[in-house]
């Protein structure tokens, strides 16, 4: 059965296109990947999603989204979508060997932010361990905080987090960062900010039970020694990766891998599919903003439909 709009992921962006589409009677199929509820169900509270005045953890606002989807007549399917052709007006999408086939597509498919791939990290996400500032700097007010990486996104991530960490340490496993000079002398010529050069670090230290993150275990590679370090926080600043890898060949994407809109809308280089939240948006990436794109994709794909005459 060709469907009349097919989502892609299940965070914030998927599950208000999903909501809209449903309420629309549009019958949405949605898929929810390999991280259902997508970035959000791996963090704790947040606090800044407006109509929760006393915040809400992460993974039960996701699930209120997909509730909220559910109720309207969303169909939902545990699994991925691994190839897709664009090629005619004909959407195809495969999951392993299934085959599905859509009027209109709605990617949301997110970005995710890179790791340093240990075990303690996946612990300690939430709990003393952040990938975003601009959501979790509120909780390090007059902490001691770290944070990794060197280039652009850590300089930004430290500049931030001065308007509440009592103190910044940049820790770069170089001599030198490889973010652009206004950006790094914003960040050396800021008092409250140190960096540890060629380190990197090698464990961190806590449990989510007992208060979170302790302390860091970090490497100074060139002297070959490894040391302790107090810490109240851990910021991963070393970017993120749009998963888009497989609609490259398919629709335009940035120089970065981010799905290109056009004309003020979510739009993509195809017609009839449409972007929306982190997969297009390498600036804001919020939960809110998602959702305010998943909302106007669903709009889109709609009126698209409506001109189709189906
Ligand atoms: C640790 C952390 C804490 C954060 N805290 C906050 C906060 O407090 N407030 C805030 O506003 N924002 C926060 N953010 C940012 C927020 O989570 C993101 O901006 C938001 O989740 C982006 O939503 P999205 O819909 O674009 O996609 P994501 O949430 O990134 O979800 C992407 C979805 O796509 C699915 N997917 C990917 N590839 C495929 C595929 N091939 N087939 C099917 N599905 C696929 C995944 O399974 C997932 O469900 C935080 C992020 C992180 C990492």
């Amino acid at each position: 059965m060709k469907r009349n709009i097919i989502i892609v992921g299940s965070g914030p962006s998927g599950y208000t296109a999903a909501l809209y589409a449903a309420r629309a009677n549009l019958n949405p199929l949605l898929f929810e990947g390999s991280q259902p509820g997508g970035q959000l169900t791996i963090t704790t509270d947040v606090e800044n999603y407006p109509g929760f005045p006393d915040g809400v953890m992460g993974p039960e606002l996701m699930d209120k989204f997909k509730n909220q989807a559910l109720r309207f007549g969303t169909e939902i399917k545990n699994k991925k979508i691994d190839k897709v052709d664009f090629s005619s007006d004909n959407l195809r999408l495969w999951s392993g060997s299934e085959e599905f086939s859509a009027h209109s597509v709605i990617i949301s498919t997110g970005a995710s932010a890179r790791l340093l791939g240990l075990e303690s990290e996946k612990k300690l996400m939430g709990y003393g361990v952040s990938a975003c500032a601009t959501c979790d700097a509120f909780f390090f007010k007059d902490k001691k905080v770290f944070v990794v990486g060197g280039g652009d996104s850590a300089m930004e991530e430290a500049i931030f987090l001065t308007k509440f960490a009592s103190s910044v340490t940049i820790i770069h496993r170089r001599d030198s960062f490889r973010a652009s000079k206004i950006m790094q002398d914003k960040a050396l010529n800021n008092d409250k900010i140190d960096v540890m050069w060629n380190s990197s670090v090698l464990d961190m230290i806590g449990e989510p039970e007992d208060g979170g993150l302790k302390s860091l275990l970090i490497e100074n590679v060139l002297e070959n020694k490894t040391f302790e370090v107090d810490a109240d926080g851990l910021f991963l600043g070393i970017g993120h990766t749009p998963n888009s890898e497989i609609f490259k060949d398919s629709i335009n994407l940035d120089d970065k891998g981010y799905i290109l809109t056009y004309n003020n809308s979510t739009e993509t280089s195809k017609k009839g599919v449409f972007a929306a939240g982190d997969i297009m948006d390498p600036i804001y990436r919020q939960a809110i903003t998602a959702a305010g794109s998943g909302c106007m994709a669903a709009l889109d794909a709609e009126r698209f439909l409506e001109n189709l005459h189906i």
